[in-house]
């Protein structure tokens, strides 16, 4: 307990009585473990990299607050490494102030952005909002005006149980790599595929499908044309990012909304796809687009294109978390990837998704408790990302 209850406590007991004392106990929900005003700085910063390859950040304070937030799990390492380096800036410093940091280590570099950077600063962003929310007692979504819904819709896998019924499928259900140039028998394949999903769920089932990138641009629009008449819900990376104005084009040429946006850094990524009507629903990653701070923003850069987020998330409960709180945060949510995911690292589980919903948070700061011990237990060699290539030639192909 800090000096600050105990003394209005005190106060009140003596002006008012043992009667006055159980109202204001009745009335405080909150647990939030210094006063708002009280000095809070940042102790330590530490990175974990897990056999699965997420890759954690936790940062602690003088306080014992700590913060928790996660990076991109392609380049595990790097992140973690780089993560350190940033406590040169971050210890000694009060992690309430969220948004500043946010400039100081994006601006405070000479060469700002790109995937590793960009995701070192998204985990720190996670674990500042964590310890802030934590330190005044509430859920960062309540730090942001929100929660602006009453549950989260998520997709993942259907289930009676959850009542989840959005799922997301790949052209061929597995990362078997394409060829650089598929002809008209993929095509044909992946559309009766996807026929037949559709066949068994009806239009009960929202199903998106994502061609990861993997397919070269006449492929894409040849498979589009295909699968228009089975109604997909999105076509997410129909090609890679790298050339936006190659997916603005192919969004021109069908009515199926185009997704995007993993592999999309910081507002100023998300400012091309918008304004050129590249993508309409976005995709950016908690972890990797520039956190929460980031994400928030970007969602009000869709909202003048009227265009909804689908926060990416292949990643663990930070990810998840986060991603949370950010969609009990955005007028323009639509639904959360892997939002029916359960997570073993965490000392108790997120509230159960019920009706395909997620009920939002409620605990402070990112609303979740990482069990350490377990985590620490799953340290290890990160799982490496393959190069893929061509089953016939051996050329590299995307995937
Ligand atoms: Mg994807």
């Amino acid at each position: 307990m800090q000096a600050n209850q105990i003394d209005r406590r005190s106060w009140f007991k003596t002006m008012l009585g043992p009667a006055a004392l159980a109202m204001f106990n009745a009335q405080r929900t909150d647990a939030a473990a210094i006063g708002p005003n009280d000095k809070l700085k940042v102790s330590k910063l530490e990175t974990f990299v897990l056999k699965s390859s997420w890759v954690f950040v936790k940062i602690s304070t003088d306080a014992g607050i700590v913060g928790w937030g996660e990076m991109l799990k392609d380049d595990a390492k790097a992140c973690a490494a780089g993560a350190l380096e940033v406590a040169n800036y971050l210890v000694g410093q009060d992690p309430r102030m969220v948004a500043h940091h946010w400039q100081a280590i994006h601006r405070g570099a000479f060469y700002r952005g790109g995937p590793i950077k960009t995701a070192i600063q998204s985990g720190i962003d996670q674990a500042l909002w964590d310890i802030t929310g934590k330190a005044y007692g509430v859920p960062v979504y309540k730090l942001m005006g929100g929660p602006t819904r009453q549950q989260i819709r998520v997709y993942g896998q259907v289930d009676a149980k959850t009542g989840v019924n959005a799922i997301k499928v790949g052209p061929r259900g597995t990362r078997t790599p394409f060829k650089h140039n598929e002809g008209q028998k993929m095509v044909d394949e992946v559309a009766e595929r996807f026929k037949a999903l559709r066949d068994k769920y009806g239009s009960g089932v929202d199903i998106g499908i994502d061609f990861h990138g993997a397919v070269q641009p006449t492929t894409a629009l040849s498979l589009m044309k295909a699968l228009e008449p089975y109604r997909p819900w999105f076509f997410e990376e129909i090609v890679q990012a790298l050339n936006v104005d190659v997916m603005a084009d192919l969004a021109q040429k069908t009515h199926i909304p185009l997704a995007t946006g993993e592999r999309i850094f910081l507002k100023w990524g998300f400012r091309e796809i918008l304004e050129k009507r590249a993508a309409m629903i976005l995709q950016p990653d908690v972890c990797y687009a520039g956190g929460i701070t980031e994400l928030r923003l970007i969602a009000g850069m869709a909202e003048s294109y009227f265009a909804p987020l689908a926060p990416h998330n292949p990643n663990g409960p930070c990810s998840l978390a986060a991603s949370l709180q950010v969609a009990a945060s955005i007028p323009n949510f639509l639904i959360q990837e892997r939002g029916d995911a359960e997570h073993d690292l965490l000392a108790k589980p997120l509230p159960a998704v019920r009706n395909g919903h997620r009920p939002i948070p409620t605990e402070p700061g990112l609303g979740i408790t990482i069990d350490e011990n377990k985590l620490r237990a799953q340290v290890g060699e990160p799982r490496p990302y393959l190069t893929q290539y061509d089953p016939e030639d051996g050329s590299v192909v995307d995937w």
